[in-house]
């Protein structure tokens, strides 16, 4: 297709900017090359942990890890999964493994034991680093439960019942345990003999090989391995970043989690190919560590899913923190509300802060909004399409729709994840034989090419025969004042099929149910109205900030007692 910002032949269908050509490296050469041009900046810091490097002291920490990966025998191709909140050796790990060409397959912090034994064996996993315990959870309590094995052989020699690939568990903290090795001896395990190895091993890995494997946030079925290439996510981090501005002046607060694509691929790799400085807030999501980290360390840009700018705008000591340095930044993963994108803006400081959307099958960004868009597009859109990306909207029979009409979003281009490990079907049902990737979001490109996402194709709610889509009502309830958050979906009604209900996170005092319709009435459609209205003192999300609307659904099924 030509390449064009604007919808071409009158529909729904643009194609990114190829000016500046794709990156033709692999993870690990992006590395060296910012190692080679800025040894002596900043490279990442972890305030908890007491660790601040700099390029270069990151890349022979790197290469340390690499070489004792070797020294434990682990191969190019060899699958080792992650399980770890945000932490120093997480970072280590993830550019380790890819300096060997080991395929590190991030595994969510919030996974518990069928979780983490069904992706470990789905994908083979060889090695398994695992942080102690994160929150209240003990992981390594849960690892020797699903491999009571581990007491009784020696490091290296596991042979469970329950995990039949796993032959290494690799554990982060100080106490040994037994048949489990010290994440921080890993390093010393590497002799001359695997150091020389390493340059050898990096020239050999090709950039469309699979690097790493996301297991999909789990929103939506059984998860899924999105298997992804370097090529893939090297490309989008660094058209993420070049979006931004990002240069190696810059310092970016990470808060978002690392085992996701926003903190792995947006965040710790789009750093690497600008050179900027990452400052890691805390291992999990707090509203004060975050403002403090980005005051103390004087960040330039943050990242965050809108749940997490809502938490920092409404806390309590805001007012306190020194958010001058901040500029820029990211808010995705979820619909960004207009009211939030504008506070940002204005009371952060982050007057070029983009929106993005993207999926991790897409490695993730497909959409971004620029500075440079008008006022009104960048806080009401995500954007217009990103380089090298191809998008269509199309109606159920795969009709490409006109400008402005809705119907779901599909693309195409080098981002498109290889497929799902070991799931050939499921592959082909997300990505047909022209290479489209359907998202399943539900989205309308505009004259100009900026899109808006609508919803979920399956979350939109048919009221007696007349379409609702959630999104458009929770941006009309977020402009009510005594709403902090609000999320609406659809429960089944004999009457209408399905009626609307709109769970509301209070701002202060709590809003009635009738209030709220009042405020509705004369301003939106009868049939968008919600039938029911919920006050809750918190929503159920995913910790990359995604509304569980089937939990609500489910809760409000019951407390209805409707079928
Ligand atoms: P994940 O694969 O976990 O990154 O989730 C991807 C999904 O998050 C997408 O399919 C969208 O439903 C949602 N999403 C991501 N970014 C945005 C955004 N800016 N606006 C609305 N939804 C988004």
């Amino acid at each position: 297709a030509p390449h064009s910002l604007a919808p071409i032949d009158g529909l729904s269908h643009v194609s990114g900017d190829r000016g500046r050509p794709l990156l033709e490296e692999t993870i690990p050469q992006a590395l060296a090359r910012t190692v080679a041009r800025f040894p002596d900046r900043p490279a990442a810091v972890f305030p908890a942990q007491g660790v601040r490097v700099t390029w270069s002291e990151f890349a022979t920490a790197v290469d340390d890890l690499a070489a004792g990966l070797l020294a434990l025998g682990l191969e190019k191709g060899d699958r080792i999964g992650i399980w770890s909140p945000n932490r120093w050796e997480w970072l280590l790990t993830q550019f380790a493994t890819a300096r060997i060409g080991l395929v590190m397959v991030n595994i969510n912090p919030a996974y518990r034991l069928y979780e983490l034994e069904y992706a470990l064996n789905k994908v083979g996993c060889r090695a398994l680093v695992t942080a102690a315990s994160f929150k209240s959870s003990d992981y390594l309590g849960m690892v020797a439960e699903l491999a009571p094995e581990l007491a009784t052989s020696k490091p290296g020699e596991l042979q469970a019942a329950r995990l039949p690939h796993l032959q290494f568990v690799i554990r982060m903290g100080e106490a040994s345990s037994p048949g489990m090795i010290r994440f921080d001896d890993v390093a010393g395990l590497g002799t001359a003999r695997e150091r020389a190895r390493l340059d050898a091993i990096t020239a050999s890995l090709d950039r469309d090989e699979a690097i790493n494997i996301q297991f999909t946030s789990g929103t939506t079925g059984a998860p899924k391995g999105a298997t992804l290439t370097h090529s893939n996510i090297l490309n989008n981090a660094h058209f993420v970043t070049a979006a931004m501005n990002l240069t190696e002046q810059d310092r970016l607060c990470i808060p978002v989690p690392l085992y996701h694509c926003f903190g792995m691929v947006m965040g710790t790799l789009g750093c690497v190919t600008k050179g900027a400085a990452m400052v890691f807030p805390g291992e999990g999501f707090d509203p004060e560590a975050t403002l403090s980290a980005v005051a103390a360390e004087r960040c330039t840009a943050l990242y965050g899913v809108p749940t997490m700018f809502v938490a920092m705008l409404d806390h309590p000591g805001f007012a306190g923190f020194d958010l001058s340095s901040l500029r820029t930044g990211i808010m995705a993963g979820a619909p960004c509300p207009i009211e939030v994108m504008k506070k940002v803006q204005s009371q952060m400081n982050m007057r070029e802060v983009t929106i993005a959307y993207g999926m991790t099958e897409t490695s993730p960004v497909s959409f971004q909004s620029h500075v440079d868009d008008p006022l009104e597009k960048r806080v009401s859109t995500v954007g217009r399409v990103h380089p090298h990306v191809e998008v269509k909207v199309v109606d159920a029979e795969g009709r490409t729709v006109p400008p402005g009409e809705r119907g779901e979003l599909c693309t195409r281009g080098y981002s498109v994840m290889k497929g799902y490990w070991d799931e050939a079907e499921k592959t082909a049902e997300a990505i047909d034989e022209e290479g489209w990737m359907h998202t399943g979001d539900l989205a309308t490109i505009d004259a100009e090419g900026y899109c808006n996402i609508v919803g979920r194709v399956k979350d939109m709610i048919i009221r007696g025969g007349e379409n609702v889509y959630p999104r458009e009502v929770e941006e009309f309830l977020y402009r009510h004042p005594k709403v902090r958050e609000v999320q609406v979906f659809g429960v089944p009604d004999a009457r209408y099929g399905e009626e609307v209900c709109a769970w509301i996170v209070p701002a202060g005092e709590a809003p009635s149910e009738e209030e709220i319709r009042e405020f509705c009435r004369g301003q939106i459609a009868h049939y968008k109205i919600p039938r029911y209205v919920r006050i809750r003192p918190s929503l159920p999300m995913t910790v990359t900030g995604k509304p569980q609307k089937f939990v609500m659904r489910d809760e409000m099924v019951g407390e209805l007692g409707i079928a």
